[in-house]
Formats: C-alpha cells, sequence, structure tokens
C-alpha cells in the first residue's frame, strides 16, 4: 500500500514537472504571435497597418478607461434620434431644432439620405474632414469641443439605446469593458460662494456650509436620486459574460465655482451609494480662462471631499494642455496638484509633464504609488498638436509609469480602441509582450470592485490563448 502511494506521489510529481501538451501549445501559440507581431513593426521599415489593424481589432483589449459616453456616440447615431424625438436639423447652422420652418429645418433621415448635407454635418460634429477641408475650420481645439454643444441637444435621450450599441462596438472589436463618463453630475448654483470664491476667499468652513445647504436642497437631492435611476434603467441588461460597464459622473471644470463644488459633490454621493458609479472625474476643456483660473480651487475642493468620502476614486483629467496655448506657469502645477491634493488614482491625458515644475518626482510618485495615465493618442493629436516623439508617452513609459490606451471621444474622432493600439504600435514599435499587458493594465487599473476585476482578468487570459491560438495557426497556413 505504502508503495503504491510512493508511486502514485512519485508518478503525480513527474507529471507536475513536466509541461502539459496543452500548455507547451499555448507557449509556442503565444511565441508565434510575438514574432508575428514583431514583423508587423519592424524597425526601420513601415508599419504594416493593415495588418495591424486586423490584429489589434482581433486582439483582446480588456478595458476603456477614459470614454466620454456623449463623445462616443457617432453622429449618424444621433440623426437617428433627432426623428426619435421628433426635432429636427438647421440646414444652415446644422444645429438641433424644434420648430421645423419648412424647408429650413430637415429630418436626420434627410441628412443621412443627402451625402453634401451630411457631409458638411459631419464636419462640425465630429473632426471628420478637418485636414482636408478649409471652409469651416475654426481652431482643432475649438473644433472638437464645439462638436459636442452641436449634438447636445439629443445626447442625453435614448441611453438606453445608446449603451447597448456601445457595447455591441465594443464587442465587435473584443473589449470587454468600458468605464464611461456618463452625464453631467447635478448641479446647484450658489451667488454668495461664487462672490467669495472669485474674491479668492473660500475656505473649507465655506466647503462645509455649501455641503450642508446642497444636503437639504430637494431639487438637487432630486437629480441625484434621478441620475441614480437612469443609470438603473439605461444600464438594465448590459453586464454579461461578454462585456461589463461601469460609470462615472462628471463636473464641468469651466462652471462658476458654487457649480463646481455641487457637482463634485454630488459625484462624491452617487460613486458612494451606487455599485456600478465606481469613481468620479472633471471635464471640460482645461484651457480655458475658468478652468484655468479656478484648476487650484477645484483641486482643493476634491482634496475636501475625499477626505469626508476616502473610498471613493478619483480619475481627473490633468493637463491637457500643450506649450503655447495657456501661459508657461500654467502648464506647470496640473497633474502634480491632481494627485498631491486632490488624491487621484488615475490621470486622464497627463500630457503637459515635460513642463510641470519637477516632472521626475511626479513620475517617480506616480510610478512607485501606481498612477497610471490614460493616454488619449488621436485626441492628444488631434487637440493639442502632440504627437509621435513629443508625446510624453515616451516620458511614460521610459520612466515606469503605468499607462493605459483609451479613446477620450470615439464619436468625435471617428476612431475605436483597436485604432489607438494601432497608432501606438506604429508609432513607438513595442513587442508583443508590452501590448498584451496593455490590455491587462486595463483591467487591473479599472476601477472595478475586486471580484469583477478578477473574473475579467481570468476571462482575458481565455481570450488571449484562443486569440494566439488563431494568429499561430494563420501565420502556419500563410507559410511564416
Ligand atoms: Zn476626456
Amino acid at each position: 500500500m505504502k508503495n503504491n502511494l510512493t508511486a502514485i506521489a512519485l508518478a503525480a510529481a513527474v507529471l507536475c514537472a513536466l509541461p502539459s501538451a496543452q500548455a507547451r501549445d499555448a507557449n509556442a501559440n503565444e511565441e508565434a504571435t510575438k514574432r508575428h507581431f514583431a514583423s508587423l513593426v519592424a524597425p526601420g521599415k513601415a508599419p504594416k497597418l493593415a495588418e495591424l489593424t486586423m490584429f489589434f481589432t482581433m486582439m483582446p483589449k480588456g478595458g476603456d478607461l477614459h470614454h466620454h459616453y456623449s463623445g462616443a456616440i457617432y453622429a449618424e447615431q444621433y440623426l437617428e434620434w433627432v426623428d426619435k424625438e421628433g426635432l429636427c436639423v438647421n440646414k444652415t447652422t446644422y444645429t438641433i431644432e424644434k420648430s421645423k420652418p419648412a424647408g429650413a429645418c430637415v429630418s436626420g433621415q434627410d441628412v443621412m439620405n443627402d451625402n453634401t448635407l451630411l457631409a458638411n454635418l459631419l464636419q462640425r460634429w465630429s473632426d471628420k474632414d478637418f485636414y482636408n477641408h478649409g471652409a469651416v475650420q475654426s481652431p482643432p481645439d475649438r473644433q472638437f469641443f464645439d462638436t459636442f454643444a452641436y449634438f447636445n441637444p439629443v445626447s442625453s435621450t435614448n441611453t438606453a439605446d445608446g449603451l447597448q450599441r456601445l457595447k455591441q462596438r465594443a464587442i465587435q472589436e473584443n473589449l470587454s469593458y468600458i468605464e464611461t463618463i456618463f452625464e453631467i453630475a447635478p448641479i446647484a448654483k450658489d451667488e454668495d460662494f461664487d462672490k467669495k470664491a472669485l474674491a479668492g476667499g473660500v475656505t473649507e468652513a465655506d466647503f462645509a456650509a455649501l455641503s450642508a445647504k446642497l444636503e437639504k436642497d430637494q431639487a438637487f437631492q432630486g437629480w441625484i436620486a434621478s441620475y441614480i435611476d437612469n443609470v438603473n434603467k439605461s444600464g438594465a441588461g448590459i453586464d454579461d459574460e461578454q462585456f461589463t460597464l461601469r460609470y462615472q459622473p462628471f463636473a464641468l471644470r469651466f462652471l462658476s465655482p458654487s457649480q463646481v463644488y455641487s457637482q463634485i459633490v454630488s459625484s462624491f454621493k452617487l460613486a458612494s451609494s451606487h455599485p456600478k458609479i465606481v469613481g468620479v472625474n472633471i471635464v471640460g476643456q482645461e484651457s480655458v480662462n475658468v478652468s484655468m483660473r479656478d484648476y487650484a480651487l477645484h483641486m482643493q475642493m476634491f482634496k475636501f471631499l475625499k477626505s469626508k468620502y476616502p473610498s471613493v476614486k478619483l480619475a481627473l483629467h490633468a493637463g491637457e494642455l500643450s506649450l503655447g496655448m495657456v501661459p508657461p506657469e500654467g502648464l506647470t502645477f496640473h497633474i502634480k496638484d491632481a494627485i498631491d491634493v486632490a488624491g487621484a488614482s488615475r490621470i486622464g491625458h497627463g500630457m503637459d509633464i515635460a513642463h510641470e515644475s519637477n516632472p521626475l518626482a511626479i513620475m517617480k510618485k506616480m510610478r512607485d504609488a501606481r498612477i497610471p495615465v490614460e493616454v488619449n493618442l488621436s485626441s492628444n493629436d488631434f487637440i493639442l498638436g502632440i504627437k509621435e516623439q513629443a508625446h510624453p508617452v515616451t516620458l511614460y513609459r521610459k520612466y515606469g509609469v503605468p499607462y493605459v490606451l483609451s479613446t477620450d471621444d470615439a464619436g468625435v474622432s471617428r476612431n475605436n480602441l483597436s485604432g489607438e493600439y494601432v497608432l501606438y504600435a506604429a508609432r513607438y514599435q513595442p513587442d508583443y509582450a508590452e501590448v498584451k499587458k496593455l490590455s491587462y493594465d486595463s483591467i487591473r487599473y479599472s476601477f472595478l470592485a475586486d471580484p469583477d476585476k478578477q473574473r475579467l482578468l481570468k476571462a482575458l487570459d481565455g481570450k488571449f490563448a484562443k486569440f494566439e491560438a488563431e494568429i499561430a495557426a494563420a501565420q502556419t497556413r500563410a507559410g511564416r
């Protein structure tokens, strides 16, 4: 009996020491995928863009962590909702209107049926053709942010439909998770607070007083309840085996101080009261006057509320600026303050790092504390004109700061997440291990609850095994 047991134990030990046939195949598939990928971005040669596009469309991409819901919807979808809401599009201004004066205002379907009209509309409602046509060009940053005003009248309608469309698009490109910046956070205005803030005199006592006032504001509290109701209704039936969605409410940084404060208050409240609202954000053009003037104040607001709600996570747009856009002093502290003052867990864009006062110390902190940057290559190229070797992802990469690739506003940029990976690979020639890590990191650095995170990481293992097997087999067939 004893001998038998010893023999079984020995056999088990031998089996464990030998890799199983399955594991051997998996390793061989991964090696073949590595070799194939290296051939697509070989140094000194033009990147094979069509192959890269196919590769990244097929490659499992964990999550998109910097994703604005309204900017992700394509204009064609908004035109459908124009008709559904009984609205029309002004043929001269391309704005959405309520009434229909004969001939001047047409249906979304009419726009879709008129190729010239549609082309003209897309030049206003998105970045499409910006570099092909001179006629309607405003500066690119204005062009980008102005698109939102065009589709704003319908962007908060049909949200359940919108989320379903985004889910289908995600599945189509093998993306399993989106953390979307969804709908403006409930807001209230307080004239006295604004006056005091503009005079430079608000303190934490004023924050506390305004918080107490908002607590008793029925309309404000009702709006918070309806935000939750909207998340429940719009998101019903979204999460399943293939796809998971989480939400972040946002404050608009160019509004008045009390409006921004109230939005940050409601965002914290939302994030601490609903399991699918996983973080808070602040968005809007950072280079405009009010955003720049109040930046430090906004960080104080986050600091104050973070101390009240320590478990709420912050993903803050910070440093979405370039030299020349604002005076140089404005480029020196946004990322640092988002981390050191506000307590951000992730940084959106982080574009001005090279201009900040102590970039090496900030990057060391980001590396040690695992605070990633959400990198949005297309958006940064268009809005800030920063690309190739001028993009600070080159610094984050060199100095060990974690980062993830994300889309920002795929409907405005008319791109998708696979396209962002293509751009990254073509520009920076990573190896396969690096892009695979980027995919995993986009789940690791998500604000998902831990069990969900583990579930998605495990699913990613299976998806990569399948993907690598497919690539390896295709390369064998192609005689590589
Ligand atoms: Zn953004």
